[in-house]
């Protein structure tokens, strides 16, 4: 049995290589593993299931095809995907925090925000628009309200990305062992940082890793799991369609 990991795509317009990628990699990878698990950031922005694009079309058509099980997890600039998303696609929302269970192993999914305790501001951000009441609200008004809304948002995350200190924008250290041993885990994976790497370190006096996916930009990332151990991939994504 092989389970298949992604997150931080960031699809959008004007990143036909990505898609193209993702394309290709549901098209000549997925298809021989037994699950796929997209750990948010799936979409650079969602405004809501009630609007579609050229992309948007494409990727649930192609998602709907595949046929495993499919599961995923809201990032921060998807988090709006919804039960008309899933249903679409055959997916399966998951909440974050999720555990599963695989070849005998607990393993904790995160998109991996939460675990930036440090920066302050975005917690608070992030507080304001997991918020149900936030969100119904921000679905009733119209599409273009709403991407001027996610516009600005973006560009205000932008400015503050590149204000911060590196450290606040990875996650807290001491964070990492509290919330696997929180868990009752040794493994535990997630995205959100584009910093991809497997880390070791220490929970309760067992070894253990955190497993780090990365952004597809140039390179396209996935982690693959099987009854062997892991693997984290990557390879190119070339420019152009
Ligand atoms: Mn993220």
């Amino acid at each position: 049995m092989s389970h298949l990991f992604i997150s931080d795509l960031h699809l959008e317009e004007g990143r036909e290589d990505i898609r193209h990628a993702f394309l290709e990699f549901l098209r000549r990878r997925a298809p021989a593993a037994d699950s796929l698990y997209i750990l948010g950031d799936f979409f650079e922005v969602w405004l809501g299931d009630d609007h579609s694009s050229a992309l948007s079309d494409e990727v649930i058509g192609a998602l709907s095809g595949l046929d495993l099980p499919k599961y995923l997890m809201h990032g921060n600039r998807d988090f709006l995907l919804g039960a008309g998303f899933c249903e679409a696609t055959g997916m399966t929302l998951l909440a974050d925090p999720t555990v599963i269970n695989l070849h005998g192993r607990p393993i904790l999914l995160m998109h991996g925000d939460s675990l930036c305790t440090l920066d302050e501001e975005y917690m608070a951000a992030r507080k304001l628009l997991r918020d149900p009441a936030f969100q119904a609200d921000f679905l009733s008004k119209p599409i273009a309200e709403r991407a001027a809304f996610a516009r600005a948002a973006r560009e205000k995350s932008k400015a503050h990305t590149l204000e911060s200190a590196a450290e606040i924008m990875d996650v807290t250290p001491e964070e990492v062992p509290k919330v696997m041993a929180g868990h009752g885990v040794t493994l535990m994976i997630h995205g959100h940082t584009h910093r991809p790497k497997v880390h070791d370190l220490e929970v309760d006096g067992m070894p253990a890793q955190r497993i780090v996916l990365g952004d597809w930009d140039k390179l396209g990332w996935y982690l693959e799991v099987d009854e062997d151990g892991y693997r984290l991939e990557s390879f190119s994504i070339a420019k152009g369609d």
